[in-house]
């Protein structure tokens, strides 16, 4: 039994029924699928059978075609035709939709379609919270900047993903890409942590970062300094806290190689600053650790983006 699909593809007025594969009956103008899209302007415009020698399904009158996508699918696809002024532009926050999608666009050779799916994959909200997923179907639909795009952002999570779901949709060899892509971004950014030119450069002198250097400078500060030349700028040793932040954050961007991980781990930095109680370094301690994580972010994803995800496209 046949159900009538909702608003707006239920209109009384409609001109043709489109089925879906699981039932679901679309009412829609064949004007507005026309406009969208050449292949269902070639399907409206064929002649039509003389009375009585057609086969055509018809329900109240309407031709009623039956399409091989579901009706979520369909949904979605459909609400690409209409203007926006009659239907929202479909969510397409589901990642798996996005093939399915894709696959009906370009079957129904629907190029704004096509774009207006790489868009969805753009979405800066998905890609930050699944950019594996992101990759694997933006590669599975071969989608070279989304793939790249996606590629980035996986920088942000471990090195080796949890399972998901879409895995099935790459192969091995893909995979082991993506995979060799994240450990030479790893080892890319690592002498930021190590060599601190990018620091030096960015303050000058011991003036420029008074606060860096703890009791030195400030001698109500009781959070120590760590005697280790290599945390040590212009001759002079830094506050332990910030070399605790500096080798914690070393090993955190071993796995995961992006500015995102420098400007959580300050975040970190900050409250447990804040919850020893240093007054002197407590009140400074937002402010600076805020604009030191930020350049430091930036020379991490300058570092990242010089790595080339080596894959075919
Ligand atoms: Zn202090």
């Amino acid at each position: 039994m046949a159900t009538c699909a909702s608003a707006p593809f239920d209109h009384a007025q409609a001109d043709v029924i489109l089925r879906s594969a699981d039932g679901v009956e679309f009412r829609v103008f064949k004007l507005f699928l026309s406009l969208a899209s050449p292949f269902f302007e070639t399907l409206f415009s064929l002649p039509q059978a003389p009375d009585g020698a057609t086969d055509q399904e018809m329900k109240d009158d309407l031709a009623v075609i039956a399409v091989s996508e579901d009706s979520k699918t369909l949904d979605s696809f459909l609400r690409f035709c209409y203007p926006s002024t009659l239907a929202d532009d479909p969510s397409l926050e589901n990642l798996t939709d996005v093939l399915s999608m894709l696959a009906a666009a370009r079957k129904y050779s629907l190029d704004l379609i096509e774009k207006k799916v790489c868009q969805a994959l753009a979405n800066p909200k998905v890609l930050e919270t699944e950019p594996i997923r992101c990759f694997t179907v933006a590669r599975n639909a071969r989608l070279t900047q989304e793939t790249i795009t996606a590629a980035r952002h996986t920088l942000r999570q471990p090195l080796i993903p949890a399972q998901f779901s879409e895995i099935g949709l790459i192969t091995a060899s893909e995979l082991l890409a993506l995979l060799t892509y994240h450990k030479n971004c790893s080892t890319a950014v690592q002498p930021l942590t190590k060599d601190f030119k990018w620091l030096t450069d960015h303050y000058g002198s011991y003036n420029g970062c008074a606060w860096l250097f703890g009791p030195y400078c400030n001698g109500s500060c009781r959070c120590g300094q760590v005697t280790d030349k290599r945390f040590s700028f212009w001759g002079i040793h830094t506050v332990t806290w910030w070399v605790t932040y500096m080798q914690e954050l070393s090993e955190l961007l071993m796995d995961r190689p992006s500015g995102d991980t420098v400007r959580t781990a300050a975040e970190r930095t900050i409250q447990t600053v804040r919850s020893t109680g240093c007054a002197a370094c407590s009140s400074i301690v937002k402010e600076n650790m805020t604009e030191l994580s930020n350049l430091l972010a930036l020379k991490v994803d300058e570092a990242a983006a010089a790595i080339e995800l080596e894959m075919d496209f």
